[in-house]
């Protein structure tokens, strides 16, 4: 699945609107401590529909929220967009009508999360799936966090299994298993 553009607004540290063109081939982002790198690997994240605070180095979920400094308020919402090429049709058939593919999620205070597809309001779990299929998504083993290096290697063994269970994909299957036991 190719990444078009990254569009960004009120998430962390990026309070106004900003786009990010992810050109064919390498993209490399730099900057000095604390510009926002780690935030644009989130919002990627966040977008394909990662729930775990913690992913998001946060608490709750609201904390992806701007939360203000001491010139400019905090923002009510925040919302990503993320333009993927679908020239090869490989979205569900819902959405599979068009060329580049929009996925856009808003989250407001006191309220959560909205997703959108297109124009189509969907669940969380659309989001997810739509990018599960085509292998990739926000436990995609492809995205590696800033620390997991050092983590996996200063881990003692059960915790490594379980990192080496978040990249591989397989942490997910045990979950199904388990809905799957209690029904
Ligand atoms: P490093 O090179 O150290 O890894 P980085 O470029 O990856 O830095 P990030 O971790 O992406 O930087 O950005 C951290 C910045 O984002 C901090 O300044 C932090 O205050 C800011 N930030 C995080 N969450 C929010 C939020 N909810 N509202 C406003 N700013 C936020
Ligand atoms: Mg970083």
């Amino acid at each position: 699945m190719k990444f078009n553009k990254l569009r960004l607004n009120g998430f962390k540290s990026f309070v106004d609107p900003t786009e990010l063109v992810i050109a064919e081939g390498l993209t490399g982002v730099v900057g000095p401590n604390g510009c926002g790198k780690s935030n644009l690997l989130e919002a990627l994240r966040w977008v394909m529909g990662e729930n775990r605070p913690k992913a998001m180095r946060g608490g709750g979920m609201e904390d992806v929220i701007f939360a203000g400094t001491t010139k400019r308020p905090a923002r009510n919402f925040a919302e990503v967009a993320l333009v993927i090429d679908n020239a090869e049709r490989l979205a569900p058939a819902a959405f599979n009508d068009q060329d580049n593919l929009e996925i856009v999620r808003r989250i407001t205070r006191d309220i959560g999360s909205a997703y959108k597809v297109g124009t189509k309001e969907v669940r969380a779990r659309d989001v997810q799936m739509l990018f599960a299929d085509a292998s990739t998504g926000a436990h995609s083993p492809a995205l590696v966090r800033q620390g997991q290096i050092s983590e996996l290697i200063n881990a003692k063994p059960k915790a490594r299994r379980r990192i080496l269970e978040e990249a591989a994909g397989i942490s997910g299957l045990y979950q199904r298993r388990h809905e799957a036991e209690l029904k």
